[in-house]
């Protein structure tokens, strides 16, 4: 099971071949936004395995979860970038594959485009390592589940670490460079 933060890789893979196309922070909180859901939905079945709705489906990324990126996009980022900044003024703190983040995109189209790829790659690298998959949220009544063994611990262990690594080495290849 992938922690949150190691959801990124597809999407800053895809940032970095086709910079152009992509907003870097829509898509990398498009990625980490599903799992916003996971707390308050654990708290509402009380099974930490049936703790994913409407942000893990495709319904959700294009609604729901596009509007949360865009806001935290455009209302949250412009600050936490002035405070990172200040803290390490180093601009190559904010380069990624080549490209000054400061200078994203800001336009609603290529922000809701990001968003929408980054949500995606959640919910797609969610199914191999989930059992409880609702991603035609609400047009299943089974979510899916693909794999026999999704959900026990060895399995939540290997991905997590292959996730973990793969972010590792997305970040050495393409932070700062
Ligand atoms: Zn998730």
């Amino acid at each position: 099971m992938p922690l949150t933060p190691f959801h990124l890789t597809f999407s800053w893979i895809a940032y970095a071949r086709w910079s152009r196309l992509f907003s870097f922070w829509a898509a990398s909180w498009g990625a980490m936004v599903p799992d916003l859901e996971v707390v308050p939905m654990f708290l509402v079945s009380r099974d930490v395995y049936v703790a994913r709705g409407i942000m893990h489906s495709v319904l959700g990324v294009l609604t729901v979860n596009a509007l949360v990126t865009v806001l935290i996009v455009r209302l949250v980022m412009p600050r936490v970038l002035r405070w990172t900044q200040r803290k390490w003024p180093d601009p190559s703190y904010l380069r990624f594959a080549g490209q000054d983040l400061r200078k994203d995109p800001k336009g609603l189209p290529t922000l809701y485009t990001s968003a929408a790829f980054g949500g995606l790659t959640h919910i797609l690298i969610d199914i191999p390592v989930h059992s409880y998959n609702p991603i035609l949220w609400p047009w299943q009544t089974v979510p899916f589940n693909i794999l026999p063994f999704t959900d026990q611990l060895w399995w939540d262990a290997l991905t997590g670490a292959i996730f973990f690594v793969a972010f590792l080495a997305t970040a050495a290849r393409f932070w700062r460079r």
